[in-house]
């Protein structure tokens, strides 16, 4: 059959026997019971216009709904404009009419949101007006159309569109379900935006499975309600980004055993080493399995395998990419040399929406091969490490600062929650560098500690002559670390 995320859900909708698929504020949801609202919805867009290639925004805190929007999108051949429901008014604004939105899902508490971006279209805010429509199967699509819009998180810059095709999300879905599901692990906990990359290609990766799947919704992340949830819902894995283990860690964990509870899966911002260490040691059992992507490569590129998993690198390229480190001519390097990291392989976007002028930053696609402006390198055996962003660094007096290295050093003092580094600028160094840190509650550290700690541990370089106290480092609405934010807060 045709590798279109339309028929993928069509033909994963009649592959098991009824069974609970989502469990979300206390209900269990049937799994056919989703798949007939899903075909009803499909008819619902058909009813309100939907045509094929029509970009339609979803912009919903996670529920079961999401999934079945997405996939009555698809079966319609529209291309599903998720987003983030943590983006303000102006952002969505951006969002709405760069793509050229025909309509927008939304939820109820959102409904305000878009109400305030001021964009005149089709807005559905409660899901069953749409089911209310005859079933319909999914119309047909080409692999190599459009099948999402997303946004990139804008953690450097301005948003762009990133066009994926079917073909693409199909190939990445599937190649991380095999690289990461383990043989009767079917319990997922999923705190992360299904609105996002990472969420979206959770989404698609079910529909792949060879067993029944299972997922435990959280609306939001909240350390105490996933601890919770794990453990009511006897979890065998969970999907998350580094902000979470932190909050985790901040957590008494020592008093929330999880003995069903095998992995996690952890990508889209750095994990430091300390961080993975702390969190396996105070939760013995669980691994943490690091992926690494960008939602150019249709959110993943690197994994590491269960049982294969080496702690400190971000795994092995799915089957679809190769990668290759250069150096600043653009020449590929020597194995264990640390340059930009380069994906090639046929699951790449297709481009920026709208014929974005080529980004002057450097992430765009060069010919066949994306620049990721990630840095890192590739071990013997392919595995890769990334050692920071190229627009983060900061140049002290000459040297290369990787804000990385000075806030894994941080993250590990025990009174330490999460930091960020950024370099402040310097009449005399260029710039000089500057940690915002938070702590945990009731903790009281001087300044003047933390500093001594940095330094006995990245050197008398790179080591922050400043350290400033935030009450949370601020996040992005994916949940990464804001430098944009913590700029602004140099002064
Ligand atoms: P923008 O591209 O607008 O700045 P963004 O960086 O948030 O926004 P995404 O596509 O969501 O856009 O994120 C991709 C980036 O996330 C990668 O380029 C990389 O810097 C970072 N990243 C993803 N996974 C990891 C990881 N495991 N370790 C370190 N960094 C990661």
């Amino acid at each position: 059959t045709e590798q279109t995320l339309g028929r993928l859900a069509e033909e994963s909708w009649s592959r098991f026997d009824d069974h609970d698929s989502v469990y979300y504020e206390g209900v269990w949801h049937r799994s056919h019971a989703l798949a007939a609202r899903a075909r009803r919805m499909c008819g619902g867009f058909a009813e309100a216009g939907i045509r094929p290639g029509d970009r339609v925004a979803v912009m919903m805190a996670n529920s079961p709904e999401v999934p079945i929007v997405y996939q009555a999108l698809w079966a319609a051949g529209a291309v599903v404009t998720p987003v983030v429901f943590l983006v303000g008014p102006e952002e969505l604004r951006h969002v709405l009419l760069d793509s050229g939105a025909r309509a927008i899902v939304t939820s109820p508490e959102l409904a305000d949101t878009v109400r305030a971006a001021n964009v005149d279209l089709p807005m559905y805010v409660d899901t069953s007006e749409l089911e209310r429509a005859a079933e319909r199967g999914p119309v047909a699509r080409d692999p190599d159309d459009l099948a999402a819009l997303l946004y990139t998180g804008g953690t450097t810059g301005r948003a762009k569109g990133v066009m994926l095709s079917h073909h693409g999300l199909w190939h990445v879905a599937k190649d991380a379900f095999e690289l990461s599901h383990q043989k009767g692990k079917d319990r997922a906990l999923v705190p992360v935006p299904l609105s996002h990359a990472y969420g979206l290609i959770i989404t698609i990766a079910s529909l792949h499975a060879t067993e029944p799947q299972q997922a435990v919704l959280m609306r939001w992340f909240e350390p105490g309600a996933f601890l919770e949830l794990a453990a009511g819902q006897r979890v065998h894995y969970a999907t998350v980004v580094p902000s979470m283990i932190h909050l985790l860690l901040a957590e008494p964990l020592e008093q929330h055993p999880l003995p069903d509870l095998a992995y996690l899966t952890c990508g889209a911002a750095p994990l430091g080493r300390q961080t993975l260490e702390e969190f396996e040691r105070r939760m013995p059992g669980v691994q943490i399995l690091e992926g690494y992507g960008l939602t150019e490569t249709s959110a993943v590129t690197t994994f590491n395998p269960p049982g294969r998993r080496r702690a400190g690198s971000v795994g092995l390229p799915l089957a679809g990419y190769t990668i290759t480190i250069r150096d600043g001519d653009g020449e590929p390097m020597e194995t264990g040399d640390v340059g930009e990291i380069c994906v090639t392989g046929d699951s790449l976007m297709l481009g920026y929406w709208g014929e974005h002028e080529p980004d002057p930053e450097g992430t765009a696609l060069a010919g066949k091969e994306l620049r990721t402006g990630d840095i890192g390198c590739v071990d013997d055996d392919g595995y890769l490490y990334i050692v920071d962003r190229k627009k983060d660094l900061i140049i002290r007096g000459g040297f290369n600062v990787f804000p990385r290295d000075v806030e894994d050093a941080l993250n590990g003092h025990p009174d330490v929650v999460a930091s960020g580094v950024v370099g402040r600028p310097d009449p005399r160094l260029g710039e000089e560098v500057v940690a915002f840190v938070q702590l945990k509650p009731g903790a009281e550290v001087p300044a003047e500690e933390l500093i001594e700690w940095a330094r006995d541990r990245v050197g008398r370089v790179k080591y922050p002559r400043e350290v400033r106290f935030v009450e949370s480092v601020p996040l992005t609405s994916v949940l990464k670390l804001d430098r944009k934010a913590l700029r602004s807060l140099l002064g």
